[in-house]
């Protein structure tokens, strides 16, 4: 089938997807492409040119002729760019959708709500900071005076992990524009096409040409990225052990790095919550994306009075989410983003059930023959779980809830916290006291109080220990995509001193 660009379907197939640099397309030199798959079926969706150096190199030069232009726009002019761009976002939401619900397997339940929207609400938000973003001023007395002004870095690259492609575009490319960088993108392997129409968007919005790149490859693209002297900035989401490479290579010209990476985040469940409530607020934060999710609270510690029950009614309901063709609007769990990918969840799947944890529910494939080429597989869930099994301790990525039960509020902290990761955490409770105490005390960037994963524009987003280093989001970020200059100003003689 050809491509129509709004009735993207389960059977779309792409042409060749290039690069886009300078404001156009261009081939990619590394004479090497790849096969870009639908993840709900394996088919090839399209090839896919990867980048070679001296791509990288045309792409650092049009980024840098392009923030001559960029970071001399006023920022009230930048602002109303991006509001354009959200507006065309907003306007071509459904086309988007379906683009990303055919590259990554999500549902378009999901995508059409979500993965757009969220990045145009990060562009609405950055906008509106933009001319708000302001130097300082000390006087020393009447001969002096000191400026600070805020600067943006200069070219900034983004490397983008594949499970909310668009989404993650624009949380990198939202700040960074607003300050006045410009931005190379590098997507990852497994979903490429999105950017693409990023790109091109911000162009119809008025963005210089340059001021928004994309380089496709893999790993090695990542690389020649993270150690050019021309980048100032990384901004990476991907897992620990990327980021331990990014700010390796980064090290070497001592740029700045922004590192979003995994988790394995506790969600804890008191006696006294809302019931039913902290249930579906579980299946949600472990099966949303089908758990492709690095905030997800994939360790769910239930407080004993009420262990049981909650197994019983996760039992019930988790049995009956429905699973299959992601274009379905009915469809919640749709595919994992690669064969690869499932075999590693599927892999963890079989430890949980070789442990001592108790199989309560899922973690089989589909039996239906239409989803059989895709890679699907039914939600898990798996009680009595120790801290050191090793499918609680790994990040998994995938559809596999551990629950795990607690006694007292001193223990269960102490547990939730024994992790080399920080990302995120919650406490499902109605004692006020109670559900401030836990959140001021688990280690994690972001933590809710009776809810999950909702991360809006205007705080903060970010992991502490190793889930990651800076922050997404927020009036925080503004400092990790700009730099200070002091300007002294002397209005009298210089004092002699010899
Ligand atoms: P990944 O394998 O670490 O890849 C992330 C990105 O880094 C990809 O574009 C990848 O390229 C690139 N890359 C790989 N090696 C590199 C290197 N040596 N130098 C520079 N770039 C390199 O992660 P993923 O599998 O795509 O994503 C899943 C992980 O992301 C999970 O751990 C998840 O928790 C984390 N994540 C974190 C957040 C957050 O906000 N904290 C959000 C979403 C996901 P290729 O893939 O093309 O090889």
């Amino acid at each position: 089938m050809a491509a129509d660009q709004t009735h993207y379907g389960p059977n779309t197939t792409l042409g060749v997807q290039q690069l886009f640099i300078g404001g156009r397309y261009r081939p990619g030199t590394a004479e090497i492409s790849f096969e870009n798959l639908n993840p709900a079926t394996n088919h090839v969706i399209c090839e896919v040119e990867m980048a070679s150096a001296e791509d990288v190199e045309a792409a650092v030069e049009a980024a840098q002729e392009a923030f001559l232009i960029w970071s001399a726009t006023p920022a009230r002019e930048r602002a109303k760019v991006l509001l354009r761009a959200a507006a065309i976002l907003r306007e071509r939401n459904r086309e988007l959708a379906r683009l990303e619900t055919l590259d990554t397997g999500k549902p378009i339940a999901e995508t059409a709500e979500v993965d757009v929207i969220t990045g145009a609400e990060m562009l609405e938000y950055y906008a509106g900071l933009a001319p708000a973003i302001h130097g300082e001023h000390h006087d020393f007395g009447p001969d002096a005076f000191a400026m600070v002004r805020r600067e943006p870095l200069g070219v900034c690259a983004g490397i983008g992990a594949w499970n909310y492609p668009i989404q993650i575009a624009l949380w990198k490319s939202a700040p960074a524009l607003a300050c006045g960088n410009t931005m190379i993108f590098k997507p990852a392997e497994l979903t490429p096409v999105s950017a693409l129409k990023l790109a091109e968007i911000y162009l119809e919005a008025g963005l210089p040409p340059g001021a928004f790149n994309v380089v496709q490859g893999d790993g090695r693209v990542g690389q020649l990225l993270s150690r050019h002297p021309g980048i100032a900035k990384i901004s990476l989401t991907g897992e620990v052990g990327t980021g331990r490479k990014v700010m390796a290579d980064a090290a070497q010209t001592l740029k700045g790095v922004t590192l979003e990476l995994g988790g394995k985040s506790p969600l804890i469940v008191f006696d006294d919550a809302d019931f039913d409530g902290a249930v579906d607020a579980a299946m949600s934060a472990n099966f949303y994306s089908a758990g492709e999710v690095c905030s997800n609270g994939t360790r769910v510690f239930v407080q004993r009075r009420i262990y049981r029950r909650f197994l019983e009614s996760l039992e019930d309901k988790v049995a009956r989410i429905p699973l299959g063709d992601p274009f379905d609007p009915a469809t919640r769990i749709g595919a994992l983003i690669s064969a690869g990918h499932l075999e590693k969840v599927m892999g963890h799947i079989e430890a949980a059930r070789r442990s001592n944890a108790l199989h309560v529910v899922g973690g089989h494939r589909p039996e239906d023959p239409a989803l059989a080429a895709g890679n699907f597989v039914h939600p898990a869930v798996f009680a009595e779980c120790t801290d050191d099994m090793s499918f609680v301790r790994d990040e998994i990525f995938g559809p596999v809830m551990a629950v795990l039960p607690f006694e007292e509020e001193h223990e269960v902290v102490a547990r939730a916290n024994h992790t080399p990761f920080g990302l995120a955490g919650a406490v499902f409770t109605t004692d006020f006291a109670r559900a401030h105490r836990v959140a001021n005390a688990l280690q994690a960037g972001t933590v809710w109080i009776n809810d999950y994963n909702v991360t809006p524009p205007e705080v903060p987003f970010g992991g502490h220990k190793q889930s990651g280093v800076g922050r997404e989001n927020g009036l925080e970020t503004i400092g990790h995509f700009t730099q200070t200059k002091t300007i002294y100003a002397n209005l009298g003689r210089v004092a002699p001193y010899f």
